[in-house]
């Protein structure tokens, strides 16, 4: 069985389309019950894992029409979530939300930057004119914080964050300039406009110019002890929730039971590893902090990105299935682990629990199953894999040249990278262009331009954004000629 044949018909691509298309725009997970979402999204994922966990390599027809449904979690709206609250989406990356207080509004996230801000702000000025008297930070991620000066009024809002706040990223900007640059693909940001789908759980297309130049700091901690307090005249419970980041906190409106939860929880498998490079997000807290959430038993959940899921049952289901999934890509790495066996071949083994395979909310668009296994490993062990063979490997030149005698000299390896293109088998023709980069007798030119159509056609048929937009960039990188030969 072909790697592309097994996960997606065409009768489940329809009833995807079907649940994104004729459903109305407006508060679309009100008028579904878990059961009704549940029954849709079985039609439209099969998921046997077989040989194949967490792969999200499809038909490029289908990959590029999972990533075009994925779009509809984003488009640019304002969502009346319940009689007083009220989220946009789409205006950024992220969401902003409004809470209509008595004499004032309280917002919950701010976007990246201020013009992002005044856009949203603006259309929920349709909804009320009363003054900003809170502004509440679920984390500290700049697409969460970087536009709150555009919601500062004449009144001078309190501004809300946990103890930790500002814990989570940047502390150590070593690394910053690959990691920077890690970050623009893992986002496409420099995708030319034909080759942009999505970011996962965001639009492609964000205005970034002004990213962080509307922060302003906190002016009010959260302790561990959590804490309530009445914003103009509405009772707020805040909740220390360590998750993708370590600094997250989730607030719960008891009156409304509405459950904002930051980015702890979205519309895609949680991004428990970034590729852009993070310190190990500890995967064991999150599952915790999610559950608890779901205790809550919120009617309506507000996630830091895509589509808020309103209705008891689908809002609570959505959280305990997303903390049982995290729970248990972890218990399962831990027990492959405890085993003796390599994060290679766990990332390989572990797979999303039986019932847990059609949830809508865990399809990897985001985050992936194998990348988290693997940040689990690395975050609980550090880099060694436990065999001594990976204790001191060869330097990859050496290893090259004994790989290219093996396959029967230079000349030898480069037909089986091109017949590894020519049949499709792409991870292999990038892992023989990446011997043949070392060789002195190798054609350095001939591997670099397999390496770019490999990574394309991986691409093509991948509906993992972050993944998919990697390849794409770095592809377009490789053929511009602006990479270092480090990167080859
Ligand atoms: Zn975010």
């Amino acid at each position: 069985m072909s790697i592309f044949d097994h996960r997606l018909s065409l009768a489940h691509l329809v009833a995807w389309l079907v649940l994104f298309r004729l459903v109305p725009q407006k508060n679309e997970y009100r008028k579904m019950t878990a059961t009704s979402i549940k029954l849709i999204v079985a039609a439209a994922l099969a998921l046997p894992y077989g040989g194949f966990a967490a792969d999200t390599q499809v038909e490029p027809e289908r990959a590029s029409k999972l990533l075009g449904a994925q779009n509809h979690q984003f488009e640019r709206k304002i969502i009346q979530v319940s009689e007083n609250v009220y989220t946009a989406v789409g205006f950024h990356g992220a969401n902003t939300s409004m809470i209509v207080g008595d004499d004032g509004i309280i917002i919950v996230d701010t976007l990246r930057g201020p013009f992002s801000a005044a856009m949203a702000l603006k259309a929920f000025r349709k909804y009320s004119i009363k003054p900003v008297k809170a502004i509440l930070y679920t984390h500290s991620h700049g697409d969460h914080i970087g536009g709150a000066s555009a919601f500062v009024g004449e009144e001078k809002p309190e501004i809300y964050a946990t103890e930790g706040f500002g814990s989570a990223e940047g502390v150590n900007k070593a690394v910053n300039p690959v990691k920077g640059l890690r970050n623009i693909r893992q986002f496409g940001r420099d995708l030319p406009v034909g080759q942009r789908t999505n970011r996962g759980v965001a639009p492609a297309n964000t205005h970034d110019k002004d990213g962080g130049k509307g922060y302003v700091p906190p002016t009010i901690r959260i302790s561990e002890d959590g804490y309530r307090e009445t914003i103009a005249g509405v009772d707020l419970e805040f909740y220390l929730a360590p998750g993708e980041t370590d600094d997250a906190m989730f607030i719960w409106l008891p009156d409304e039971k509405v459950l904002f939860a930051g980015d702890n929880f979205y519309h895609a498998f949680p991004n428990l590893y970034a590729i852009r490079g993070t310190a190990y997000r500890d995967v064991l807290n999150w599952s915790e902090s999610v559950g608890r959430m779901a205790e809550f038993k919120p009617h309506h959940v507000v996630p830091g990105h895509t589509m808020p899921i309103s209705g008891q049952e689908a809002a609570t289901a959505s959280l305990k299935d997303y903390s049982e999934a995290i729970g248990s890509i972890y218990d399962q790495t831990i027990d492959g682990i405890n085993q003796g066996k390599s994060p290679d071949q766990l990332a390989h083994e572990v797979g999303l629990p039986e019932h847990l395979k059609d949830r809508p909310y865990l399809v990897e668009f985001y985050g992936t199953v194998p990348h988290a296994v693997r940040a689990i490993y690395a975050g609980l062990l550090g880099w060694f894999d436990g065999n001594p063979t990976t204790l001191n490997p060869m330097e990859p030149r050496l290893k090259a040249q004994k790989v290219a005698k093996l396959a029967g000299g230079t000349e030898m390896l480069t037909k089986q990278m091109d017949a590894a293109l020519e049949e499709e088998d792409y991870q292999w023709a990038l892992e023989l262009s990446d011997h043949l980069k070392w060789l002195e007798d190798g054609d350095l030119k001939r591997a670099r331009k397999v390496k770019i159509e490999a990574l394309r056609g991986l691409a093509a048929r991948e509906y993992n954004a972050p993944n998919r937009n990697y390849y794409l960039s770095y592809a377009n990188e490789l053929e511009s000629g602006t990479l270092s030969e480090v990167w080859f």
